[in-house]
């Protein structure tokens, strides 16, 4: 699981996480809402430790993702992460770029790397896609294969940031459609989204986001159908 305690962390003077305390457990979606600048992006990178925290503490099934001595490298193993933009090398085919991070990280050969992206390319239903250059891509297509690419290490969990903001409805159905699939897996995520529906339909739990601190969190029939918090239902009202 995901143990985050009380963490704050600050980008000069300016704190933009204030003291955020939540628990992920293995199986579970839970999705994060919130204005801009509420912190929600910086928040994912804490967990995997592409930024650093000044207190407070991380833990994925029990290691400490900033103590000294914590390996960062398999830390991030066991968190795919996707962003709503990523930039392949162009230059690769969809294939090989999926296969890279095997073939770099995790030490594999050719064949067997070529292996695991054909497999997880194929899980997203880009078979027929696996051969041609990543520019060759519709924006949709482009983002299932950046989820491919992270599965592709075969994480325990999974952090999406906005992953569908960048595309029109259609397009941001079939990604959606393709983390509906993983969160029925079992796969554990957390994502940050604009997507309410998706929120509500998908999620365990549904965190509102404020100022850098949790303002409501709970399950869907709570946060998003029926929210406790004026401030959670004027930003709901917003989203519409
Ligand atoms: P969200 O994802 O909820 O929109 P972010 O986590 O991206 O919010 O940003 C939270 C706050 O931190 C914002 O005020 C943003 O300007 C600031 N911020 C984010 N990244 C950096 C950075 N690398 N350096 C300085 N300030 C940053
Ligand atoms: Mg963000």
């Amino acid at each position: 699981m995901i143990e985050i305690e009380n963490v704050h962390k600050s980008f000069g003077r300016l704190e933009v996480i204030r003291g955020v305390s939540m628990a992920v457990d293995k199986g579970e979606v839970v999705s994060i809402i919130g204005h801009s600048g509420s912190g929600k992006s910086t928040l994912l990178m804490c967990i995997n430790g592409l930024e650093p925290i000044q207190q407070g503490s991380i833990r994925v099934d029990g290691v400490d993702a900033h103590a000294r001595g914590t390996d960062l490298n398999k830390l991030r193993q066991r968190i795919g992460i996707v962003f709503q933009q990523w930039n392949a090398f162009p230059h690769l085919s969809v294939l090989e770029n999926v296969s890279l991070a095997p073939r770099k990280v995790l030490g594999k050969d050719r064949h067997e790397a070529e292996e695991i992206a054909v497999r997880q390319l194929s899980h997203v239903g880009l078979q027929d896609k696996m051969n041609v250059s990543p520019g060759k891509l519709s924006g949709g297509q482009q983002q299932r294969m950046a989820i491919a690419r992270a599965l592709a290490m075969s994480p325990q969990y999974m952090l999406f940031d906005e992953v569908t903001s960048a595309l029109d409805p259609q397009l941001a159905g079939e990604v959606l459609d393709t983390m509906r699939m993983l969160s029925q897996e079992g796969m554990c995520m957390i994502v940050v989204t604009h997507e309410i529906r998706f929120a509500r339909d998908v999620s365990d739990r549904v965190a509102f986001f404020r100022n850098g601190v949790i303002h409501e969190i709970g399950p869907p029939e709570q946060v998003i159908a029926n929210p406790q918090k004026p401030e959670t239902i004027d930003f709901l009202k917003s989203t519409r």
